[in-house]
């Protein structure tokens, strides 16, 4: 067994002998919404809160996440539970005044190629989860790493969020052997997002026991009381009951 180069999120160790389990909604939709979600995911022993602020929506008539109130609600969540928070900064002008809050930085698939973006975040003393970029090969994710680590801070995890391949069905293709490569070549944490990598509720399961399988070091999932009703991503989002489910049987791998 490789050793791999832990990283701290609160009280959460990611790369350590446990897989970590992230959930929460796609977007933040109200202080309510995510402060009962985070609740519920507490109780069914979810490690980190996840929840969109800032939405990089493909149209930008979509509903855009409601910035920095939502991280403010995020962060109340995080006070009433106790679970740490990751949320992603889509724009290196939102960094410090997101710092205060947040628990680790997410940087989304569009945005690994954001050079600017990611030497502000090589400058900040918080972890970083870094999804890697939908057509990005592994060199190009790696290298993007090395933009945060070279600045200074070397608190990065990696997240496979699914590539674009000729697999028109799925939203996206779950490279999992192009995980574990990155995990062995990096010796740094390296997650599953099952939700963006299928896009398919039914698949976020499987995909989730495949990752936890195959050694990696957590999930990412995203979440709602009601699935149908999410202002984003509403076909990948599975419900409390599937969540639960699908946290304890992956724990019994
Ligand atoms: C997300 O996790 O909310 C997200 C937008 O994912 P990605 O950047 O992988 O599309
Ligand atoms: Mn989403």
């Amino acid at each position: 067994m490789e050793t791999i180069q832990t990283v701290q999120v609160g009280n959460v160790i990611i790369g350590g002998t446990t897989p970590v389990f992230i959930a929460g909604p796609c977007s933040i939709e109200s202080r309510e919404h995510i402060i009962e979600e985070a609740k519920a995911l507490k109780a069914m022993g979810v490690n980190l809160l996840r929840g969109g602020a800032f939405k990089p929506r493909t149209s930008p008539h979509d509903f855009q996440g409601l910035g920095m109130d939502a991280v403010k609600y995020l962060y109340e969540a995080k006070e009433i539970t106790g679970l740490p928070i990751v949320t992603e900064v889509m724009s290196e002008d939102h960094i410090e005044e997101m710092l205060p809050y947040v628990d680790m930085f997410q940087v989304g698939t569009r945005n690994m190629y954001n050079y600017a973006l990611l030497q502000k975040l090589g400058k900040v003393n918080k972890p970083v989860l870094l999804k890697r970029g939908f057509s990005a090969t592994l060199r190009e994710w790696q290298m993007a790493a090395e933009y945060i680590i070279a600045g200074g801070n070397d608190q990065v995890v990696f997240c496979e969020r699914g590539i674009r391949t000729n697999n028109d069905i799925t939203r996206n293709t779950l490279d999992l052997a192009g995980a574990v490569m990155m995990r062995q070549m990096t010796h740094r944490p390296v997650i599953v997002d099952p939700s963006h990598a299928t896009g398919v509720r039914s698949l976020v399961g499987p995909m989730t026991m495949a990752s936890v399988a195959a050694g990696l070091d957590g999930v990412m999932i995203e979440v709602h009381e009601v699935p149908d009703a999410s202002y984003s991503d509403g076909a990948q989002t599975i419900d409390y009951d599937l969540c639960r489910t699908i946290i304890e049987k992956a724990k019994k791998i």
